[in-house]
């Protein structure tokens, strides 16, 4: 793993591709090198294939973020991926946040609205909150890759996130305050609504419009 990771660094760089190809001459005799890089996401590696990234083919991936500098031994020990999370949790925490990513609010396999050659993939991971009584506490949340990977956008003032708070009717006001103390966004009717459309297989979709207006 952690020739795999000074590899991507060293040879790859951020923000460009290699192929499947490029990875198995680059370390011959080495049995299951693929696995050696997906390790890497467990330490915060950010790596998309062509099912997260479209503009990828098939044998391409992209290296898109460094994580913890695991050849680091102190570094690679407090990163340590914490236990998995069972799968019947992680369905579970799926269903609870209606198969959305509780940041950003897109459900699994719907392009980004500024980015649209990236679908978002859905995962569940722990995430630190601060309780209204100061306390902190891991909770399981829905997210989708690029939310976990971090934003590039430029911090907001306050000011800004105060105004835009204030410009809510009282109803949509009293969600927001719920979601801020949850750490997490909610689910809405509408939102609800949304990803059970999106779940509908594609060839069922125009028949569900139909009877959506008729009923409307
Ligand atoms: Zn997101």
């Amino acid at each position: 793993m952690i020739r795999g990771a000074l590899w991507l660094v060293q040879v790859v760089g951020e923000g460009n591709t290699f192929t499947k190809n490029q990875l198995r001459e680059a370390f011959p005799g080495v049995s299951q090198v693929d696995r050696r890089i997906r390790d890497l996401r467990d330490f915060g590696w950010v790596v998309y294939s062509s099912a997260e990234d479209a503009s990828l083919l098939a044998e391409d991936q992209r290296f898109v973020k460094m994580g913890v500098p695991v050849w680091d031994p102190k570094a690679r020990k407090d990163a340590a991926p914490q236990k998995a999370i069972p799968s019947k949790d992680r369905q579970a925490i799926l269903a609870r946040d209606g198969y959305m990513c509780t940041l950003c609010g897109i459900s699994g396999g719907e392009p980004y609205p500024d980015d649209a050659v990236m679908t978002a993939v859905l995962a569940v991971s722990r995430r630190t909150v601060t309780t209204e009584h100061g306390h902190e506490k891991v909770v399981l949340v829905t997210e989708c890759k690029r939310c976990r990977a971090g934003h590039n956008d430029a911090p907001i003032p306050a000011s800004e996130a105060v105004a835009a708070a204030l410009e809510l009717d009282s109803r949509d006001l009293r969600r927001l305050l719920r979601w801020i103390e949850r750490g997490r966004r909610g689910t809405t009717d509408l939102d609800r609504a949304w990803a059970t459309y999106r779940r509908v297989p594609t060839d069922m979709q125009g028949e569900l419009l139909d009877r959506i207006k008729m009923a409307e």
